[in-house]
Formats: C-alpha cells, structure tokens, sequence
C-alpha cells in the first residue's frame, strides 16, 4: 500500500498542484505519523481529519512567514513546509472541527480549551485564542507547567494547543518530560 493511498484513502486530502514536490512530501510525512499516532482509521479525530485543502498562501501571508488555517484548508508556503509545521497547522482544524465552534481557535470551544482546564487555567481569559496578551505570565501566575517551545508559551491557548500537538506525535518523551499534564491530557484525548 503506499503513501498516496494512505494519504488519499484514509483522510482524502488535497494538496494543491502549484505546492512542491518537497512540501507535498512533508505534508505526506506528517499525515502518515498522523494516522499511526491515533493508531486507528475509524476514531472521531481522524474522522475530524478528512477532506483537508492545502493550498498555496498568497505572496503578503509569504511575506510575514506566515502558514495559516481558514476552516478546512491550510495555506502554507508552496517553496518549503517542515513535518513539524504541517502537523502544527493539523492541530487547529482539529481544533475548529471538534470544538462547539468552528472558529475555536479564534473565539475557543475546542479541544484547545480542554487541555488549558486540565493544566489548570480557565481558557476563556484569553482572547483571540491564538494571541493573547499576557498569556505566559497567567499561566505562571497560576503556577501550570508551560508549554515546551517559546511559541507555545507566549502566544495563546491555540497555539499551546498546536504546539503541544507537534510535540505528542513527533516527540511523546520531550513532551512527557516537559510538559507532563500536556502529555497526559493527549494520551486521554486519543483514547
Ligand atoms: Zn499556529
């Protein structure tokens, strides 16, 4: 069976023609550890999965550095994508689609939120929820553990979210060992 049909079969993404041979690879790469992390094809957050767009962003979104999610589609740099990357962006349509409200990483609802309740803070402080002014210093305050990576910590619970997520599938021991109640709570949430 190869990548492809994984790929196609399993969550039927698209990524568009004009994204890279090198990039589709990454984005390939990430669906396929993905999928063996979850360890199942019939499971809510794989069903949560399906039907993804990667397309190219525009020249501006290039410009700042940005790849960015808007509902089912992600927009990344066509030139050059990392796995680690790929699986970040994963992360807030997970977030949009399981939440209560498919802008969850905007307005929360998503399973974002829930892993901010399990580390000990109530999410709703935060607004937008991918950049929150403050967010870091709250969370010390409150004395949780911090998420891993300096993007993680400082932005929002969105991104704490989506880093974290990066961090479960591609490295589960520097996740466990830095970020236990993160750790734990993605161990739960894939059950
Ligand atoms: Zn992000």
């Amino acid at each position: 069976m190869s990548l492809d049909y994984y790929l196609w079969d399993t969550l039927k993404w698209n990524i568009d023609r004009r994204i890279v041979r090198k990039t589709s690879e990454s984005i390939i790469d990430a669906s396929r550890l993905f999928v063996e992390w979850i360890g199942a094809n019939d499971h809510p957050i794989i069903n949560a999965s399906r039907n993804i767009s990667w397309k190219p962003s525009s020249y501006i979104w290039r410009l700042i550095g940005f790849h960015h999610v808007e509902l089912a589609t992600v927009y990344v740099d066509p030139r050059s994508l990392s796995i680690e990357t790929a699986l970040h962006e994963l992360a807030h349509i997970l977030d949009n689609r399981l939440g209560t409200h498919p802008l969850a990483s905007i307005f929360g609802g998503g399973p974002s939120d829930d892993m901010l309740r399990f580390v000990g803070i109530d999410p709703d402080q935060f607004f937008p929820r991918f950049s929150a002014i403050g967010y870091e210093q709250s969370l010390t305050r409150a004395g949780c553990e911090l998420n891993p990576t300096k993007y993680g910590r400082s932005k929002g619970p969105a991104e704490d979210f989506a880093e974290a997520f990066r961090l479960a599938v591609l490295e589960p021991a520097t996740l466990e060992e830095q970020a236990p109640k993160r750790s734990e709570w993605f161990k739960k949430w894939k059950i």
